[in-house]
């Protein structure tokens, strides 16, 4: 072997003698730092890459000797570096090595993975070094522990006694451990993939470095493992006992965009047609919708975050809920944008892991430890959280969405557990009516299971139905029977080359349904724009969005509905930010505005439009009660006090419809209205058919 003390010495002084200084510095104030040692930078060119090479072939020696070659390192304040860790980061290409494709070559070999950290313990010692007294004769052994179970001696060394022999934990040599899961990206993943996930094994200065969400590349030794806890199976599970890590900071960093890639990006950024385009690249194989797919391009690229001086942070992300009928291709859309987005993870409202939606605490399998596990939406930080069935999630998932959708965190304080994690993602929810089809004449927040807080959080809510409606109806039979028949043919034309299946003739079918841009480019595209467009209101941009948030809000005479909020002013400038970038223009321009009050609109005439008044009302819409229904309502309350006075039993219904009637509300209304203020708890019977207002004190 190459490697030796000697020759490590050598490197250190060559290489990081800097770094020596620095690191016996903090060794003098009692510190025992690491040195990190660049792999591609310096090791691979040290003696030809020959300690590299052993390094990664035999990583448990070579590590000994570094550290054993470090401790003896000349420095300026000339003090022993014993106990100083020796870590290895920028591991070439060639020792990444997919989480998938771990396999029992690698046992005992020095390797790099990259993936998205899904769950970590809390950091506690272990021992490594355990204090024994032997009950016979009283000495002190110390033994090393490498296992999960304390290893006592297997005899005294002074009396031989094969005794009893007594743990002194406070005697015993400690270091912080930590252990964490790494999953890879969940955007790498095909249609119900389960994610492969690995345990790696973090101590001493590296624990307790990183959060559930973080992307990290971990450099280490890999280990075979006893599953479970019967210690002699033959089945072992793989461990990684990680040297270093190295958290990504760069938003897509994992994206390679070459120059090619570039001119190709900047040349569609230029193309007149770039919207249509983009909308024709979204799931193609879906007939129509092309309003919901231009605000799901607009999702993708997103809007710029800010943060102002006084600290408040305000998200760029974009949330879209879809809600419909069933079987109107909402999943299916849902799918498509998981296979476009750069970033996104897929999931159900129920949720396929402990942590559901969003983080949770929970005790760990193997040692009982708290451990702290990501939910969806902290695994799409910095991308895109496709929740299908959203409508069914759990009830703590619900209370931790309205932090996750505004302040984009989600904080959890259970069992000692007190952490903060980021939920950097736009939200693409889907879920169906309560009643299993939706009703146009009933407001939305009556209709399906969410909360009107949680609604209002949307910027964007698109309503899908299924109306019998001819021409649309045949239409969309025609693009579903091509489909089809197209992929028939397409896995025909596989096997055999059938006669009057010309290969030309299936490419030109084929470009109806194709996407206009292929997803590779579409995803790189989005992955650019994010990453160094930051667009700016130009003035007549702002002109346009004031003018409509005024003559929205203007038709508040006196007692008109109030049309749109503040919220919904944020999600306009949001959405225009989103549609410079798609142009990759750091200007805003008039059209984009344009642009995104048209996509708006079209929202709100879904489902903000009073049915009795014709007019938009942003409160009929999330709290399920218009203006003019609220009116009504107050007045009925009025009669009833009033009446109260006469009958103090109760005010017959009669009586109530009678006078309603008089007020301009006619008397099925009324009787309606009574029904549902009962409901609520705002009258009550005191016998069948009488009322009395409920008055809380
Ligand atoms: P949902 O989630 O809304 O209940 P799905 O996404 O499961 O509906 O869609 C049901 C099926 O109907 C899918 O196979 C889908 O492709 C098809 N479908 C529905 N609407 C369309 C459409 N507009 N274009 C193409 N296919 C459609
Ligand atoms: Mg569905």
């Amino acid at each position: 072997m190459f490697s030796s003390p000697g020759v490590w010495r050598e490197f250190f002084e060559t290489y990081y003698r800097d770094e020596i200084n620095k690191l016996a510095g903090k060794k003098l104030s009692g510190v025992r730092g690491s040195i990190y040692v660049d792999v591609t930078r310096d090791l691979l060119i040290f003696r030809e890459g020959k300690l590299a090479e052993e390094l990664f072939e035999n990583p448990e020696v070579v590590i000994s000797h570094a550290e054993q070659g470090l401790a003896s390192a000349e420095n300026i304040y000339d003090v022993s570096l014993e106990g100083c860790k020796v870590r290895f980061v920028n591991l070439p290409a060639s020792r990444r090595i997919l989480i998938r494709d771990l396999r029992a070559e690698h046992i005992s070999k020095f390797v790099s993975i990259e993936g998205i950290v899904r769950k970590v313990t809390e950091v506690r010692p272990r021992i490594v070094k355990a204090l024994f007294i032997c009950t016979n004769c009283g000495k002190e052994l110390l033994v090393d522990q490498e296992e999960n179970v304390i290893k006592p001696p297997s005899e005294c060394r002074a009396c031989h006694s094969k005794g009893r022999f007594l743990l002194i934990p406070e005697k015993s040599v400690s270091v912080d451990s930590q252990r964490v899961k790494i999953q890879e990206y969940p955007e790498n993943l095909r249609g119900g993939e389960q994610p492969q996930i690995i345990d790696v094994l973090l101590e001493e200065d590296i624990a307790g470095e990183v959060n559930p969400g973080d992307r990290v590349i971990i450099n280490g030794i890999v280990k075979a493992v006893p599953r479970g806890s019967g210690k002699k199976l033959v089945h072992m599970d793989l461990q990684i006992y990680g040297n270093s890590v190295e958290v990504l900071q760069q938003e897509y960093e994992e994206f390679e965009i070459t120059e090619e890639d570039k001119k190709k990006i900047l040349e569609l950024s230029e193309d007149p047609n770039i919207y249509d385009k983009i909308v024709r690249s979204i799931a193609p194989s879906i007939y129509g919708y092309e309003d919901i797919k231009l605000a799901i391009a607009l999702q993708l690229f997103g809007g710029v975050p800010k943060r102002l001086p006084d600290g408040t942070e305000i998200r760029g992300d974009i949330h879209i809920l879809l809600v419909g009928d069933p079987g109107v291709a909402k999943s299916q859309l849902l799918r498509y944008v998981h296979r476009i987005a750069p970033r996104s993870v897929y999931t159900t409202g129920k949720g396929t892991t402990t942590a559901g939606l969003t983080a949770t605490a929970v005790r760990d399998e193997v040692d009982g430890r708290w451990t702290l596990e990501a939910g969806a939406l902290v695994l799409a930080d910095k991308g895109i959280a496709l929740v299908d069935e959203i409508d069914k999630m759990r009830n703590e998932d619900r209370s931790a969405l309205h932090e996750a959708m505004e302040q984009q965190t989600i904080s959890v304080a259970k069992a000692g557990i007190n952490a903060t994690l980021k939920a950097r993602c736009a939200l693409l929810g889907a879920a169906n009516p309560k009643y299993g089809r939706f009703d146009k004449y009933t407001p939305i927040a009556e209709q399906i299971d969410l909360s009107p807080t949680l609604l209002s959080r949307f910027d964007l809510i698109f309503v899908m139905t299924d109306d019998p409606d001819e021409e649309r109806d045949a239409a969309l039979a025609k693009h579903i029977l091509e489909t089809h028949e197209l992929g028939e043919k397409l896995a025909k034309f596989k096997n055999v080359v059938a006669s009057g299946l010309s290969k030309e003739a299936l490419e030109v079918e084929s470009e109806k349904v194709k996407p206009l841009i292929e997803p590779e480019l579409l995803r790189k595209y989005i992955a650019y724009a994010k990453r160094t467009v930051f667009p700016v209101l130009t003035e007549e941009a702002k002109q346009k969005i004031i003018e409509f948030y005024l003559s929205m809000r203007g038709r508040i005479k006196e007692n008109s509905p109030v049309p749109i909020t503040a919220r919904q002013l944020e999600a306009l400038i949001r959405l225009a930010e989103a549609s410079a970038r798609i142009r990759l223009s750091d200007k805003i321009t008039a059209e984009d505005v344009e642009r995104v009050i048209r996509i708006t609109k079209r929202s709100l005439e879904q489902i903000a439009i009073d049915p009795e008044t014709g007019e938009i009302d942003i409160d009929y819409a999330f709290s399920g009660t218009s203006k003019s229904q609220r009116d009504r309502i107050l007045t009925i309350k009025k009669i009833v006090e009033d009446l109260e006075k006469e009958f103090e039993k109760g005010v017959p219904e009669k009586e109530i419809l009678e006078e309603a009637e008089k007020r301009g509300i006619d008397k099925a209304k009324a009787r309606e209205l009574l029904y549902k203020m009962r409901e609520r708890g705002e009258l009550y019977c005191p016998r069948p058919d009488h009322y009395r207002v409920v008055h809380s004190y």
